[in-house]
């Protein structure tokens, strides 16, 4: 069974998310832990989150994926700003404690001029700081388009920040196939050889969620610019594969196309036929 949901508003609330996940047929979501670009979190509110957690387990949405604000920057050259990007890090995660077995998601950050050596270090000294509160949330590095000077648009990339976390057992992967397709894998033409790479550099046991996003833009474009399913440049035909891979299918796929609800609720029917049919 495809476990599928899609990204929503998080500004009403956990409950108000949950509901409209399982209105369109999705068993997860993922959420912004706060306006995308940064600035505080609301108020945390138990009492929604205990009436989330019932409806959760009624409707069994068992995992859901936070995302941080877009705008932190972990290996930014200004101290002030790695900071800034640590402390709302280990605000998000005391947050999320509430909420067992959720996922947290983020970009590993841009190294702007100081080359991707600094800034895979800046990154794990991040991680290294964050572990030493002992969270219990799973947080994964989001692979990227290579956008800019992005890092974790290679797979090589994402090791070394694993490399050098000392305690890396809470560290995983979500892979989003518009990011790596963008940043040159070809996960159209040849699937099981960009996941025949993974597994020799990273490990699939660190893959833990999937974006499923179509590209506006061809393989290698380094634009990072979400399509729709099936209106772009990787296709149908490769979204039946991914959903069905044995290495893929059994985790947690997050819509992030441009849609309102009642699209993401096509795209949630699509894909799920899509498994369906293999
Ligand atoms: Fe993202
Ligand atoms: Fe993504
Ligand atoms: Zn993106």
């Amino acid at each position: 069974m495809l476990r599928i949901g899609c990204h929503l508003s998080s500004s009403k609330g956990y409950l108000a998310m949950a509901k409209e996940a399982v209105k369109i047929g999705a068993d997860t979501f993922q959420f912004f832990t706060r306006n995308p670009r940064g600035g505080k979190a609301k108020e945390l509110d138990l009492a929604d989150i205990r009436a989330y957690l019932e409806f959760a387990g009624e409707h069994g949405i068992a995992q859901i994926l936070a995302h941080a604000p877009y705008t932190l920057n972990a290996c930014s050259a200004d101290g002030g700003l790695r900071q800034f990007a640590y402390e709302t890090m280990c605000d998000d995660l005391g947050r999320l404690s509430h909420i067992p077995g959720s996922m947290y998601n983020f970009h590993p950050g841009s190294h702007v001029k100081q080359g991707v050596k600094v800034g895979i270090s800046y990154i794990a000294d991040m991680l290294n700081r964050i572990n030493q509160h002992g969270f219990s949330t799973t947080i994964l590095l989001e692979t990227m388009a290579g956008k800019g000077s992005e890092i974790g648009r290679s797979f090589e990339e994402l090791r070394a920040i694993i490399d050098n976390v000392e305690d890396s057992r809470r560290i995983g992967i979500c892979l989003d196939t518009c990011h790596v397709f963008d940043g040159g894998y070809d996960i159209v033409g040849d699937l099981d050889g960009v996941l025949d790479e993974f597994e020799s550099i990273i490990g699939v046991e660190r893959l833990r969620a999937v974006h499923i996003n179509d590209s506006k833009n061809p393989l290698g474009s380094h634009k990072d610019r979400h399509e729709k399913i099936g209106e772009g440049q990787i296709g149908l035909d490769a979204f039946m594969h991914i959903v069905t891979h044995p290495r893929l299918r059994h985790l947690p796929f997050y819509l992030e196309t441009p849609n309102d609800l009642a699209g993401y609720q096509r795209e949630i029917e699509l894909l799920k036929s899509l498994a369906f049919r293999q």
